[in-house]
């Protein structure tokens, strides 16, 4: 009955994920030109909803019994070489193959979106690559002899669906971005490694930490670097998912305010560790409207246990704490728990206008509040708590 009610009023249900583009582009959350720009509210409104649902002709494609149905089904009839029935691309994509790459044609879009479910390609990571390879394009760090002659012209929709083939078939210049980005830079040389928007290796989402700062710690310290289902603090700052019940609320969720950023982090990764243990869909509670109480009262009822809230986070404290460790037994440390350049990089135009996280003091806080040492190891202690301690 939760999920039902909050479903109808939700805007996942009319228009799906991408009902969040032009909120994100709004809040500076969505990346423009590969990171580097800070606001393109005319290209937002182009791929987001409703233009997104009308030019689609895009319906509910729900996960079975779903009452929210946030995935998309489009039909594309004309041009013709954009001709299309099918899954229609979600709001990550629509931030990296779109506006990340200054593209506006979400017809376009949807077309690479195709193409990379088909290559096996993740479209975040893609995404990450094609502006990638733009931006040393632009800087001249890759050339028309590299390409074949080749332009990789910022929002040329023609060139993001060559190189989604590229990539995706490892034929061609862009074969190069077949490893990835990190990869790719270090095989281009110069300067292109900073240039990259990742974290252990993994691109950034469509979700920019200097807009939500809970994102800061959440990315640095990413046991597989910036994901963007494990934490989900931008929905806390954005979109007002406040939990009560595990210390999640209004007071977190002020912008650009460091108080109660890093606890918040804490509690929104601790919190996905568990519900992605579960198997139970994000937006079930984060638009869904379905309450911690009721997951656990569900939980408690299929398992016949008895857990209490804290149990239920402690588990999601150890899942996360062990992943640590893993991280920690294969060479990652202190020095990986770190932001890319261009986050540094304070806006000079939009909502957040010379705004800038303090990285440094956000991870010390995020360390002790994690009862971590001061080199971000997991302390005795901490390790007894959570009944770890034999590794
Ligand atoms: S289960 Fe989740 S992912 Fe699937 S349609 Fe429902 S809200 Fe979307």
């Amino acid at each position: 009955k939760e999920i039902h009610k909050a479903s109808i009023e939700s805007e996942l249900r009319p228009h799906g994920t991408p009902a969040l583009c032009i909120a994100a582009e709004g809040f500076g959350d969505m990346p423009i030109k590969y990171w580097t720009e800070d606001t393109w509210p005319e290209g937002a409104k182009k791929i987001g909803a409703p233009n997104y649902t009308e030019v689609l002709s895009a319906k509910p494609y729900p996960c079975l019994y779903c009452p929210i149905g946030c995935h998309r089904n489009i039909e594309i009839q004309s041009p013709k070489k954009y001709k299309l029935k099918g899954i229609g691309p979600e709001y990550e994509t629509l931030g990296m193959l779109g506006t990340n790459l200054l593209i506006d044609d979400v017809k376009a879009i949807s077309i690479a979106n195709d193409l990379c479910n088909r290559l096996g390609m993740d479209t975040i990571s893609a995404g990450a690559c094609i502006g990638l390879a733009m931006e040393c394009y632009e800087k001249g760090i890759i050339t028309k002899r590299d390409t074949a002659g080749m332009e990789l012209k910022w929002g040329d929709a023609d060139v993001l669906i060559e190189l989604v083939k590229q990539i995706g078939n490892r034929v061609g210049f862009a074969s190069i971005f077949s490893e990835g980005t990190v990869q790719a830079a270090k095989k281009l040389g110069k300067n292109a490694l900073e240039l990259v928007v990742e974290v252990k290796g993994l691109d950034f989402p469509a979700h920019d930490a200097r807009a939500c700062w809970g994102l800061v710690p959440t990315y640095a310290t990413g046991t597989r670097g910036a994901c963007h289902i494990r934490g989900v603090e931008e929905d806390v700052e954005m979109s007002g998912f406040y939990m009560p019940e595990i210390g999640v609320s209004e007071e977190h969720a002020k912008f650009f305010n460091p108080e109660g950023k890093a606890h918040l982090a804490v509690k929104m990764q601790d919190y996905c560790a568990l519900i992605n243990s579960l198997v139970l869909c994000v937006f079930m509670p984060d638009g869904g409207g379905l309450s911690f109480t009721s997951i656990l009262n569900i939980f408690n009822s299929i398992t016949g246990w008895d857990w209490d809230i804290q149990e239920a986070m402690t588990c999601g404290e150890r899942i996360f704490t062990l992943q640590r460790l893993i991280n920690q037994r294969d060479g990652y440390a202190k020095k990986d728990d770190k932001l890319p350049p261009k986050m540094h990089v304070p806006a000079k135009k939009g909502f957040r206008a010379g705004k800038i996280p303090p990285v440094n003091d956000l991870l010390n806080e995020y360390y002790e509040l994690r009862g971590w040492d001061k080199e971000g190891h997991p302390t005795k202690e901490k390790l007894e708590k959570l009944n770890l301690v034999m590794l």
